[in-house]
Protein backbone atom coordinates (compact mmCIF):
# COMPACT_ATOMS: atom_id res chain seq x y z
CA UNK A 1 0.00 0.00 0.00
CA UNK A 2 1.43 3.00 -0.92
CA UNK A 3 1.06 6.19 1.26
CA UNK A 4 2.95 8.63 0.56
CA UNK A 5 2.05 12.01 -1.88
CA UNK A 6 4.88 12.04 -4.31
CA UNK A 7 4.29 7.70 -4.64
CA UNK A 8 0.28 8.14 -5.05
CA UNK A 9 1.25 10.64 -7.68
CA UNK A 10 4.12 8.51 -9.33
CA UNK A 11 1.14 5.66 -9.48
CA UNK A 12 -1.78 8.14 -10.74
CA UNK A 13 0.61 9.64 -13.59
CA UNK A 14 0.97 6.21 -14.67
CA UNK A 15 -2.56 5.49 -15.69
CA UNK A 16 -4.21 9.17 -15.43
CA UNK A 17 -2.58 11.78 -17.38
CA UNK A 18 -0.84 14.00 -15.35
CA UNK A 19 -1.86 12.20 -12.76
CA UNK A 20 -5.32 14.13 -12.60
CA UNK A 21 -8.29 14.31 -13.59
CA UNK A 22 -8.82 17.79 -14.63
CA UNK A 23 -5.29 20.17 -15.08
CA UNK A 24 -5.45 22.70 -12.15
CA UNK A 25 -5.05 20.14 -9.87
CA UNK A 26 -1.92 19.66 -10.87
CA UNK A 27 0.49 21.32 -8.89
CA UNK A 28 1.58 22.98 -12.44
CA UNK A 29 2.84 26.33 -11.96
CA UNK A 30 3.66 25.80 -7.90
CA UNK A 31 5.62 22.84 -8.44
CA UNK A 32 5.69 19.14 -6.52
CA UNK A 33 2.95 16.58 -5.67
CA UNK A 34 -0.32 17.49 -5.62
CA UNK A 35 -2.23 16.26 -2.31
CA UNK A 36 -3.86 13.32 -2.92
CA UNK A 37 -6.80 13.66 -0.12
CA UNK A 38 -8.62 11.30 1.53
CA UNK A 39 -11.17 12.66 3.49
CA UNK A 40 -12.49 16.55 4.33
CA UNK A 41 -14.79 17.84 7.22
CA UNK A 42 -15.93 21.64 7.84
CA UNK A 43 -12.68 24.02 6.79
CA UNK A 44 -10.02 21.33 6.68
CA UNK A 45 -9.23 18.57 4.40
CA UNK A 46 -6.48 15.45 4.73
CA UNK A 47 -4.14 13.92 2.64
CA UNK A 48 -2.78 10.54 2.44
CA UNK A 49 0.06 10.97 4.47
CA UNK A 50 -2.59 11.83 7.27
CA UNK A 51 -2.07 15.68 7.33
CA UNK A 52 -4.91 17.97 7.48
CA UNK A 53 -4.34 21.82 6.01
CA UNK A 54 -6.98 24.20 6.66
CA UNK A 55 -8.72 24.62 2.83
CA UNK A 56 -9.03 27.64 0.62
CA UNK A 57 -10.24 26.03 -2.32
CA UNK A 58 -13.60 24.22 -1.27
CA UNK A 59 -13.56 22.02 -4.34
CA UNK A 60 -13.05 25.73 -6.42
CA UNK A 61 -16.02 26.81 -5.62
CA UNK A 62 -18.92 24.61 -4.09
CA UNK A 63 -18.18 23.47 -0.62
CA UNK A 64 -19.69 27.16 0.64
CA UNK A 65 -20.91 25.58 3.85
CA UNK A 66 -17.50 23.91 4.39
CA UNK A 67 -16.84 20.47 3.69
CA UNK A 68 -19.13 17.04 4.70
CA UNK A 69 -21.95 19.46 5.92
CA UNK A 70 -23.86 16.89 7.85
CA UNK A 71 -27.40 18.46 6.92
CA UNK A 72 -25.99 17.91 3.48
CA UNK A 73 -24.63 14.32 3.98
CA UNK A 74 -27.64 13.65 5.79
CA UNK A 75 -29.75 14.43 2.25
CA UNK A 76 -27.92 12.73 0.11
CA UNK A 77 -27.81 9.42 1.91
CA UNK A 78 -31.44 9.63 2.33
CA UNK A 79 -32.15 10.29 -1.37
CA UNK A 80 -29.55 7.39 -2.35
CA UNK A 81 -31.70 5.06 -0.59
CA UNK A 82 -34.69 5.82 -2.79
CA UNK A 83 -32.12 5.61 -5.91
CA UNK A 84 -29.31 6.52 -7.30
CA UNK A 85 -30.81 7.74 -10.79
CA UNK A 86 -34.03 7.46 -12.18
CA UNK A 87 -34.25 9.04 -16.12
CA UNK A 88 -37.15 10.18 -15.31
CA UNK A 89 -38.29 13.65 -13.38
CA UNK A 90 -38.10 14.22 -9.65
CA UNK A 91 -39.83 16.97 -7.98
CA UNK A 92 -36.79 17.73 -6.93
CA UNK A 93 -35.53 19.28 -9.57
CA UNK A 94 -38.84 21.21 -9.94
CA UNK A 95 -38.30 22.55 -6.52
CA UNK A 96 -34.39 23.46 -7.02
CA UNK A 97 -35.47 25.12 -10.34
CA UNK A 98 -38.21 27.02 -8.21
CA UNK A 99 -35.68 27.83 -5.93
CA UNK A 100 -33.13 29.41 -7.71
CA UNK A 101 -35.60 31.63 -9.76
CA UNK A 102 -36.63 32.47 -6.18
CA UNK A 103 -33.50 33.49 -5.39
CA UNK A 104 -33.02 35.54 -8.26
CA UNK A 105 -35.57 37.93 -7.63
CA UNK A 106 -38.60 35.69 -8.74
CA UNK A 107 -39.75 35.71 -12.34
CA UNK A 108 -39.09 38.44 -14.76
CA UNK A 109 -42.56 39.52 -14.93
CA UNK A 110 -42.12 39.97 -10.63
CA UNK A 111 -39.10 41.98 -11.35
CA UNK A 112 -36.52 38.85 -10.88
CA UNK A 113 -33.65 37.71 -13.58
CA UNK A 114 -34.93 34.14 -15.04
CA UNK A 115 -38.32 32.59 -16.05
CA UNK A 116 -37.11 28.90 -16.62
CA UNK A 117 -33.81 26.54 -15.58
CA UNK A 118 -32.91 23.88 -17.44
CA UNK A 119 -30.47 21.64 -14.98
CA UNK A 120 -27.05 20.22 -16.53
CA UNK A 121 -24.19 18.21 -14.64
CA UNK A 122 -21.16 20.75 -15.02
CA UNK A 123 -20.92 24.38 -15.49
CA UNK A 124 -19.06 23.46 -19.10
CA UNK A 125 -22.58 22.18 -20.64
CA UNK A 126 -24.27 24.79 -18.66
CA UNK A 127 -22.45 27.75 -21.12
CA UNK A 128 -22.30 25.73 -23.48
CA UNK A 129 -26.14 25.86 -23.56
CA UNK A 130 -26.30 28.85 -23.31
CA UNK A 131 -24.51 29.91 -26.48
CA UNK A 132 -26.23 27.27 -28.70
CA UNK A 133 -29.54 28.58 -27.18
CA UNK A 134 -27.98 32.56 -28.21
CA UNK A 135 -27.19 30.97 -31.63
CA UNK A 136 -30.71 29.09 -32.01
CA UNK A 137 -32.48 32.42 -30.76
CA UNK A 138 -30.45 34.87 -32.91
CA UNK A 139 -29.99 33.20 -36.17
CA UNK A 140 -26.35 34.33 -35.77
CA UNK A 141 -22.72 32.67 -35.80
CA UNK A 142 -20.54 34.93 -33.44
CA UNK A 143 -19.46 34.74 -29.87
CA UNK A 144 -17.88 38.17 -27.57
CA UNK A 145 -15.95 36.37 -25.15
CA UNK A 146 -13.26 38.36 -22.80
CA UNK A 147 -9.60 37.53 -22.62
CA UNK A 148 -9.03 35.60 -19.04
CA UNK A 149 -12.37 34.45 -18.52
CA UNK A 150 -12.99 31.00 -18.13
CA UNK A 151 -16.85 29.33 -19.09
CA UNK A 152 -15.30 25.90 -19.07
CA UNK A 153 -13.63 23.70 -21.94
CA UNK A 154 -16.09 23.48 -24.50
CA UNK A 155 -14.33 24.19 -28.05
CA UNK A 156 -15.46 27.84 -28.26
CA UNK A 157 -14.61 29.35 -25.22
CA UNK A 158 -10.46 28.02 -24.92
CA UNK A 159 -9.42 31.21 -26.88
CA UNK A 160 -7.36 33.12 -24.10
CA UNK A 161 -9.42 31.21 -21.48
CA UNK A 162 -8.79 31.83 -17.79
CA UNK A 163 -7.80 28.87 -14.60
CA UNK A 164 -5.56 25.76 -16.38
CA UNK A 165 -5.64 27.73 -19.31
CA UNK A 166 -4.01 30.77 -17.88
CA UNK A 167 -2.07 28.60 -15.36
CA UNK A 168 -0.58 26.38 -17.81
CA UNK A 169 0.05 29.89 -20.20
CA UNK A 170 -1.48 28.28 -23.34
CA UNK A 171 -3.02 30.70 -25.61
CA UNK A 172 -5.80 28.46 -26.30
CA UNK A 173 -6.46 24.57 -26.84
CA UNK A 174 -4.74 22.14 -29.46
CA UNK A 175 -7.63 20.33 -31.29
CA UNK A 176 -10.01 23.07 -31.84
CA UNK A 177 -10.79 23.60 -35.48
CA UNK A 178 -10.01 27.05 -36.64
CA UNK A 179 -13.50 27.15 -38.40
CA UNK A 180 -14.50 27.07 -34.80
CA UNK A 181 -12.23 29.21 -33.10
CA UNK A 182 -12.28 32.01 -35.25
CA UNK A 183 -16.91 32.16 -34.40
CA UNK A 184 -15.24 33.33 -30.77
CA UNK A 185 -14.02 37.30 -30.72
CA UNK A 186 -11.87 37.55 -27.93
CA UNK A 187 -11.51 41.25 -26.32
CA UNK A 188 -10.03 42.75 -23.61
CA UNK A 189 -11.89 43.19 -20.49
CA UNK A 190 -13.43 46.20 -18.61
CA UNK A 191 -13.32 47.83 -22.50
CA UNK A 192 -16.87 48.69 -23.68
CA UNK A 193 -14.93 50.92 -26.33
CA UNK A 194 -13.64 47.25 -27.92
CA UNK A 195 -17.17 45.77 -27.65
CA UNK A 196 -18.89 48.91 -29.36
CA UNK A 197 -16.09 48.84 -32.01
CA UNK A 198 -16.13 44.38 -32.44
CA UNK A 199 -20.19 45.00 -33.13
CA UNK A 200 -19.69 47.63 -35.61
CA UNK A 201 -17.28 45.04 -37.07
CA UNK A 202 -19.65 42.35 -37.50
CA UNK A 203 -23.11 43.60 -37.74
CA UNK A 204 -25.95 41.33 -37.17
CA UNK A 205 -23.64 38.71 -36.64
CA UNK A 206 -22.77 38.42 -33.55
CA UNK A 207 -25.26 36.21 -31.27
CA UNK A 208 -24.14 37.07 -27.57
CA UNK A 209 -21.52 38.63 -25.58
CA UNK A 210 -20.57 36.07 -22.96
CA UNK A 211 -19.35 37.23 -19.32
CA UNK A 212 -18.30 36.01 -15.83
CA UNK A 213 -20.22 37.84 -13.56
CA UNK A 214 -17.00 39.23 -11.77
CA UNK A 215 -13.65 37.75 -13.65
CA UNK A 216 -12.21 34.66 -10.86
CA UNK A 217 -10.50 32.83 -13.14
CA UNK A 218 -7.40 35.17 -14.15
CA UNK A 219 -7.60 35.52 -10.61
CA UNK A 220 -10.30 38.15 -9.19
CA UNK A 221 -10.60 41.33 -11.11
CA UNK A 222 -13.99 42.67 -10.67
CA UNK A 223 -16.57 44.41 -13.61
CA UNK A 224 -15.92 48.22 -13.39
CA UNK A 225 -18.56 49.54 -12.17
CA UNK A 226 -21.63 49.37 -14.37
CA UNK A 227 -19.77 47.20 -16.47
CA UNK A 228 -22.30 44.82 -17.13
CA UNK A 229 -25.15 46.64 -17.40
CA UNK A 230 -23.89 48.49 -20.28
CA UNK A 231 -22.83 45.12 -22.03
CA UNK A 232 -26.44 44.19 -21.72
CA UNK A 233 -27.40 47.34 -23.12
CA UNK A 234 -24.95 47.20 -26.15
CA UNK A 235 -25.85 43.91 -26.72
CA UNK A 236 -29.65 44.41 -26.83
CA UNK A 237 -29.15 47.71 -28.90
CA UNK A 238 -27.50 45.31 -31.41
CA UNK A 239 -30.14 42.40 -31.40
CA UNK A 240 -27.70 40.16 -29.73
CA UNK A 241 -28.08 38.55 -25.95
CA UNK A 242 -26.13 38.79 -22.53
CA UNK A 243 -24.79 35.51 -21.13
CA UNK A 244 -24.01 36.07 -17.61
CA UNK A 245 -22.18 33.23 -16.05
CA UNK A 246 -22.19 32.25 -12.65
CA UNK A 247 -20.86 29.28 -12.32
CA UNK A 248 -18.69 30.72 -9.98
CA UNK A 249 -20.01 33.66 -8.42
CA UNK A 250 -23.64 32.68 -8.35
CA UNK A 251 -24.75 31.99 -4.37
CA UNK A 252 -21.04 32.30 -3.78
CA UNK A 253 -20.96 36.12 -2.83
CA UNK A 254 -24.88 37.04 -2.60
CA UNK A 255 -27.64 34.47 -2.08
CA UNK A 256 -28.68 36.20 -6.20
CA UNK A 257 -25.15 36.14 -6.59
CA UNK A 258 -22.95 38.83 -7.83
CA UNK A 259 -25.91 40.29 -10.26
CA UNK A 260 -27.82 40.64 -6.75
CA UNK A 261 -24.68 41.65 -5.28
CA UNK A 262 -24.34 45.12 -8.02
CA UNK A 263 -28.07 45.61 -7.92
CA UNK A 264 -27.52 46.57 -3.93
CA UNK A 265 -24.83 48.55 -4.26
CA UNK A 266 -25.80 50.46 -7.43
CA UNK A 267 -29.49 50.14 -6.73
CA UNK A 268 -29.65 49.66 -10.74
CA UNK A 269 -31.08 46.45 -12.10
CA UNK A 270 -29.20 45.12 -15.63
CA UNK A 271 -30.80 42.26 -17.79
CA UNK A 272 -29.35 39.13 -18.72
CA UNK A 273 -30.98 36.88 -21.18
CA UNK A 274 -29.45 33.96 -20.01
CA UNK A 275 -27.58 33.04 -16.64
CA UNK A 276 -25.58 29.97 -15.89
CA UNK A 277 -25.19 28.24 -12.54
CA UNK A 278 -22.82 25.99 -11.20
CA UNK A 279 -20.38 24.77 -8.48
CA UNK A 280 -22.48 25.87 -4.97
CA UNK A 281 -25.85 25.46 -6.94
CA UNK A 282 -25.01 21.51 -6.41
CA UNK A 283 -23.11 21.78 -2.99
CA UNK A 284 -20.01 19.57 -4.24
CA UNK A 285 -22.04 17.20 -6.35
CA UNK A 286 -22.47 17.53 -10.22
CA UNK A 287 -24.91 20.16 -10.84
CA UNK A 288 -25.27 22.97 -13.03
CA UNK A 289 -27.83 25.13 -14.76
CA UNK A 290 -28.71 27.65 -17.16
CA UNK A 291 -31.69 29.58 -16.60
CA UNK A 292 -32.97 32.65 -18.94
CA UNK A 293 -36.35 34.42 -20.17
CA UNK A 294 -39.04 32.49 -21.36
CA UNK A 295 -38.69 33.47 -24.96
CA UNK A 296 -35.25 32.26 -25.22
CA UNK A 297 -35.47 29.18 -22.87
CA UNK A 298 -38.65 28.38 -25.22
CA UNK A 299 -36.31 27.48 -27.99
CA UNK A 300 -34.56 24.57 -25.96
CA UNK A 301 -35.42 20.90 -26.34
CA UNK A 302 -38.34 19.50 -26.07
CA UNK A 303 -39.78 22.48 -27.25
CA UNK A 304 -38.23 24.51 -29.01
CA UNK A 305 -35.15 23.52 -32.06
CA UNK A 306 -32.47 23.86 -30.12
CA UNK A 307 -31.03 20.47 -28.50
CA UNK A 308 -29.64 19.29 -25.25
CA UNK A 309 -29.79 16.62 -22.84
CA UNK A 310 -27.68 14.17 -20.33
CA UNK A 311 -28.31 10.91 -19.01
CA UNK A 312 -27.59 11.97 -15.70
CA UNK A 313 -29.36 15.80 -15.64
CA UNK A 314 -31.00 16.32 -12.92
CA UNK A 315 -29.23 13.63 -10.74
CA UNK A 316 -31.85 12.97 -7.70
CA UNK A 317 -28.87 12.74 -5.38
CA UNK A 318 -27.02 15.91 -6.66
CA UNK A 319 -30.24 17.84 -6.83
CA UNK A 320 -30.77 16.74 -3.29
CA UNK A 321 -27.06 17.93 -2.15
CA UNK A 322 -27.53 21.54 -3.78
CA UNK A 323 -31.07 21.91 -2.40
CA UNK A 324 -29.91 21.19 1.09
CA UNK A 325 -27.01 23.95 1.07
CA UNK A 326 -28.98 26.78 -0.95
CA UNK A 327 -31.28 26.05 2.09
CA UNK A 328 -28.81 26.37 4.57
CA UNK A 329 -27.26 29.21 2.77
CA UNK A 330 -28.70 32.32 4.63
CA UNK A 331 -27.50 35.62 5.26
CA UNK A 332 -25.95 34.81 8.20
CA UNK A 333 -23.88 32.67 6.17
CA UNK A 334 -22.98 35.29 3.62
CA UNK A 335 -22.11 37.77 6.36
CA UNK A 336 -19.62 35.14 7.80
CA UNK A 337 -17.83 34.85 4.65
CA UNK A 338 -17.85 38.27 3.81
CA UNK A 339 -16.20 39.04 7.42
CA UNK A 340 -13.97 36.10 6.96
CA UNK A 341 -12.83 37.33 3.36
CA UNK A 342 -12.17 40.53 4.88
CA UNK A 343 -10.02 39.68 7.90
CA UNK A 344 -7.42 37.49 5.40
CA UNK A 345 -7.94 39.99 2.68
CA UNK A 346 -6.21 42.37 5.51
CA UNK A 347 -4.05 39.60 6.73
CA UNK A 348 -2.59 38.63 3.36
CA UNK A 349 -2.19 42.23 3.04
CA UNK A 350 -0.40 43.58 5.97
CA UNK A 351 1.53 40.64 5.78
CA UNK A 352 3.15 41.03 2.44
CA UNK A 353 3.80 44.78 2.91
CA UNK A 354 5.30 43.74 6.34
CA UNK A 355 7.85 41.44 4.27
CA UNK A 356 8.10 44.60 1.18
CA UNK A 357 6.70 42.28 -1.36
CA UNK A 358 4.79 44.92 -3.61
CA UNK A 359 1.15 43.45 -4.04
CA UNK A 360 -2.58 44.02 -4.90
CA UNK A 361 -5.08 42.35 -3.06
CA UNK A 362 -7.80 42.06 -5.65
CA UNK A 363 -11.91 41.08 -4.91
CA UNK A 364 -15.04 41.08 -6.18
CA UNK A 365 -17.49 40.38 -3.30
CA UNK A 366 -16.21 37.85 -1.14
CA UNK A 367 -14.09 36.37 -3.60
CA UNK A 368 -10.34 37.55 -3.44
CA UNK A 369 -6.76 36.81 -5.01
CA UNK A 370 -3.22 38.26 -4.59
CA UNK A 371 -1.96 39.93 -7.09
CA UNK A 372 2.09 40.58 -7.31
CA UNK A 373 1.62 44.16 -8.60
CA UNK A 374 2.03 47.61 -7.30
CA UNK A 375 -1.54 48.89 -8.82
CA UNK A 376 -5.23 46.82 -9.53
CA UNK A 377 -5.15 45.23 -12.59
CA UNK A 378 -8.38 45.49 -15.21
CA UNK A 379 -7.79 42.94 -17.77
CA UNK A 380 -6.15 40.07 -18.38
CA UNK A 381 -2.47 41.89 -19.70
CA UNK A 382 -2.23 43.59 -16.56
CA UNK A 383 -2.74 40.37 -14.61
CA UNK A 384 -0.20 38.47 -16.56
CA UNK A 385 2.23 41.08 -16.25
CA UNK A 386 2.44 40.31 -12.39
CA UNK A 387 5.63 38.87 -10.66
CA UNK A 388 3.68 35.18 -10.89
CA UNK A 389 7.15 33.83 -9.98
CA UNK A 390 6.22 34.86 -6.16
CA UNK A 391 3.31 32.78 -5.88
CA UNK A 392 5.28 28.95 -5.55
CA UNK A 393 7.12 29.81 -2.88
CA UNK A 394 4.34 31.65 -1.35
CA UNK A 395 2.16 28.75 -2.01
CA UNK A 396 4.43 26.32 -0.38
CA UNK A 397 5.26 28.44 2.21
CA UNK A 398 1.62 28.07 3.16
CA UNK A 399 1.01 24.71 2.72
CA UNK A 400 3.41 23.68 4.85
CA UNK A 401 2.50 24.98 7.35
CA UNK A 402 -0.97 23.66 6.85
CA UNK A 403 -2.84 25.98 5.08
CA UNK A 404 -4.04 24.58 1.39
CA UNK A 405 -4.33 27.74 -0.84
CA UNK A 406 -5.60 27.14 -4.79
CA UNK A 407 -2.31 25.92 -6.52
CA UNK A 408 -2.21 28.97 -9.01
CA UNK A 409 -1.75 32.66 -9.05
CA UNK A 410 -4.84 32.91 -11.55
CA UNK A 411 -7.07 31.47 -9.14
CA UNK A 412 -9.66 32.76 -6.53
CA UNK A 413 -9.11 32.09 -2.45
CA UNK A 414 -12.85 30.46 -1.54
CA UNK A 415 -13.95 30.82 2.09
CA UNK A 416 -16.55 28.83 3.90
CA UNK A 417 -19.06 29.02 6.73
CA UNK A 418 -16.96 26.57 8.31
CA UNK A 419 -14.22 28.56 8.90
CA UNK A 420 -14.09 29.35 12.41
CA UNK A 421 -11.61 31.81 14.20
CA UNK A 422 -9.44 28.66 14.63
CA UNK A 423 -8.76 28.06 11.31
CA UNK A 424 -8.20 32.02 10.82
CA UNK A 425 -5.14 31.67 13.09
CA UNK A 426 -3.96 28.83 11.97
CA UNK A 427 -4.07 31.02 8.03
CA UNK A 428 -2.99 34.48 9.54
CA UNK A 429 -0.03 32.46 11.66
CA UNK A 430 1.05 31.17 8.46
CA UNK A 431 1.10 34.29 6.71
CA UNK A 432 4.23 36.09 7.47
CA UNK A 433 6.21 32.97 6.72
CA UNK A 434 4.96 32.90 2.98
CA UNK A 435 5.19 36.53 2.86
CA UNK A 436 9.06 35.87 3.28
CA UNK A 437 9.13 33.47 0.93
CA UNK A 438 7.87 35.10 -1.21
CA UNK A 439 10.18 38.20 -0.98
CA UNK A 440 13.01 36.12 -2.01
N1 LIG B 1 -17.80 29.13 -15.83
C1 LIG B 1 -17.06 29.61 -14.83
C2 LIG B 1 -17.12 31.08 -14.49
C3 LIG B 1 -16.21 28.77 -14.10
O1 LIG B 1 -15.47 29.27 -13.09
C4 LIG B 1 -16.17 27.40 -14.44
C5 LIG B 1 -15.28 26.47 -13.71
O2 LIG B 1 -14.40 26.84 -13.00
C6 LIG B 1 -16.97 26.93 -15.50
C7 LIG B 1 -17.78 27.83 -16.16
C8 LIG B 1 -16.95 25.49 -15.88
O3 LIG B 1 -17.54 24.71 -14.89
P1 LIG B 1 -17.21 23.14 -14.77
O4 LIG B 1 -15.80 23.04 -14.28
O5 LIG B 1 -18.22 22.63 -13.81
O6 LIG B 1 -17.38 22.55 -16.13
Amino acid sequence: MTTSNESQFVRARKVIPGGVNSPVRAFGSVGGAPRFVTSAAGARITDVEGREYVDLVASWGPAILGHAHPEVVAAVQQAAARGLSFGASTPAETELAETVIERLGGTRAAGGLIDELRLVSTGTEATMTAIRLARGFTGRPLLIKFAGHYHGHSDGLLAAAGSGVATFGLPASAGVPEPIASQTVVLPYNDLDAVRAAFAAHPDRIAAVIVEAAAANMGVVAPESGYNAALAAIAHEHGALLILDEVLTGFRVAADGYWGLEQARTGQAYDADLVTFGKVIGGGMPVAAVGGRSEVMAHLAPNGPVYQAGTLSGNPLAVAAGLATLRLADKETYAHLDRVSGVLQGAVSAALTEAGVVHTVQSAGNLFSVLFAPEPARDYAAVQAQETFRFAPFFHAMLDRGVALPPSVFEAWFVTAAHDDRALEQIVEALPHAARAAAQ
